[in-house]
């Protein structure tokens, strides 16, 4: 379906579907969201859903199902074994990636823990194009290392490259002879790059990639968890794959990797994940920890009736329309804030539209977490919850410094055709008002900090009483009761 035009209006993106199931929003009064933004340690994470009027936190497992994933999941057959779901399951796989062998597994980061445990020896060097919070954190823990090879344009964070998230090819050649190639068990190519600001990578990059390492004996990974926009933007911005299907393309790149992974909590509009393994003994090798760590080999830890849905979801990842409304409604999120003068990652992405908190709060060092600061503070304009991926998000050097992130943002994830076009609008506008005040937001400081995934369940404090300067300027504008 072409894009659908208007007779009185500039063309607008539009919900390929209608609503059947709702949930009821709350929108509490700004001085009762400092109180729980205080309760929460100003980590958006450890705020309860019902005190938050637009969740925008992640994408992850909060997607809208169709009527048709729905009634799929009646018919699910409950059994620990040999379930007629998994073997539905596997055979959609298959049939759109053309791969066999199918390990189910409990969500993404548990495929990259088993992928890891099985590939990862001390010392070892894992090639990506750009790390994700967990999967790095699982290579990491086993005592390897991650080297990020994604082109250097890839972080400028204002640019019109369609392809932000490609590899450099001279950088991958280079690592290869400084490492060796018996010392880089897996190059991982992320679809979507996610902490770039789910930044697409083309074909002909996940190819020539493939291609350059595939004589050293390297094994390539495609994480495939945000792939859904990843092909949306190959068959929009890609001028030699415009004329080809979606589900040609998911094939043609599916062809170029040996193991391919995703969290079903995005790929699929469910929850749960899996590993596609090509070869027959790498995958009876790995069969071992999904009955160790998942469950047994016929449902990995995922229950039955999200895996039947999930099938369906599938199916419905090559459908166009479908994957089309994701990045439609970030871009006009993006271009209209971009056109405020609100510093965004541009061009928009897929799963969410991303701030650039560096910019924003310049006057905020990254030592105390700039785009920490502004998730907190949008919370309080509005009560939409974002998510900090900067300088937070990083764990600390071994030598107790912080790492500085090379990127600071601030990301509203869009669900999957969850949010409606005035929702949108209003979180534009409230972000429009953040910034025009940012001057009153202040940094964090950690009084709570974990080793791991420090971001997930640290708790901090704000360096000054700018919370409440804050909460004073939005309620003289939009009043105590908004
Ligand atoms: C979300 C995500 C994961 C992890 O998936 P979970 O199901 O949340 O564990 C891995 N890789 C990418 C690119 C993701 O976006």
């Amino acid at each position: 379906m072409p894009e659908i035009k208007f007779y009185k209006h500039d063309p607008l993106p539009m919900e390929m579907h209608k609503v059947k199931i709702v949930q009821k929003l709350n929108l509490l009064p700004v001085r009762d969201r400092l109180n729980k933004i205080k309760e929460a340690g100003f980590n958006t994470f450890l705020l309860h859903n019902g005190d938050i009027f637009m969740d925008m936190l992640t994408d992850s497992g909060v997607n809208a199902m169709s009527d048709e994933m729905q009634s799929a999941m009646l018919r699910a057959d409950d059994a620990y074994a040999g379930s007629e779901t998994f073997y539905r399951m596997r055979d959609k796989l298959e049939d759109i990636f053309g791969i066999k062998y199918l390990l189910p597994t409990h969500q993404g980061r548990a495929c990259e823990h088993i992928i890891a445990r099985h590939f990862v020896k001390p010392g070892n060097c894992i090639i990506m194009n750009y790390h994700f919070t967990t999967s790095k954190a699982h290579i990491t823990t086993l005592g390897g290392r991650v080297e990020e090879l994604v082109k250097d344009e890839g972080l400028i964070a204002k640019s019109t490259l369609p392809f932000k998230g490609n590899i450099d090819l001279d950088k991958v050649k280079a690592c290869i002879e400084k490492e060796g190639a018996e010392n880089i068990p897996y190059i991982r190519i992320e679809a979507g790059t996610n902490l770039i600001g789910g930044q697409p990578i083309s074909y002909e990059n996940m190819k020539a990639v493939t291609e350059l390492v595939k004589p050293y004996g390297i094994v390539t990974v495609l994480d495939a968890s945000l792939l859904q926009d990843n092909l949306y933007f190959i068959k929009t911005r890609e001028e030699s794959m415009k004329d080809k299907s979606i589900r040609e393309i998911t094939r043609m790149i599916a062809d170029l990797f040996d193991v391919i992974y995703f969290s079903a909590r995005k790929f699929g509009f469910c929850r749960g994940g899996g590993i596609l393994v090509r070869d027959e003994k790498m995958f009876h090798d790995m069969e071992d920890y999904i009955t160790l760590y998942e469950g047994f080999l016929t449902y990995g830890g995922m229950s039955v009736k999200e895996m039947e849905a999930m099938t369906i979801g599938f199916e419905e990842t090559m459908d166009f329309d479908v994957i089309s409304q994701g990045p439609q409604f970030i871009k006009h999120c993006v271009d209209v804030l971009d056109d405020y003068g609100v510093p965004m990652i541009t061009p928009g992405g897929g799963l969410g539209a991303h701030i650039n908190a560096k910019e924003v709060l310049s006057h905020i060092p990254s030592e105390e977490y700039p785009a920490g600061a502004l998730t907190a503070a949008l919370y309080l304009c509005g009560g939409i919850r974002g998510m900090e991926r900067g300088t937070m998000s990083e764990e600390r050097n071994p030598d107790g410094s912080e790492r500085i992130a090379s990127v600071e943002m601030v990301r509203l994830a869009f669900p999957r055709r969850v949010f409606t076009l005035s929702q949108t609008e209003y979180v534009i506008d409230r972000v429009k008002w953040l910034y025009d005040h940012r001057d009153l937001v202040g940094g964090l400081r950690f009084v709570h900090e974990p080793k791991t995934l420090r971001f997930f369940t640290g708790r901090l404090e704000p360096v000054s009483d700018w919370p409440e300067k804050l909460v004073e300027a939005y309620a003289a504008e939009f009043g105590e009761d908004q």
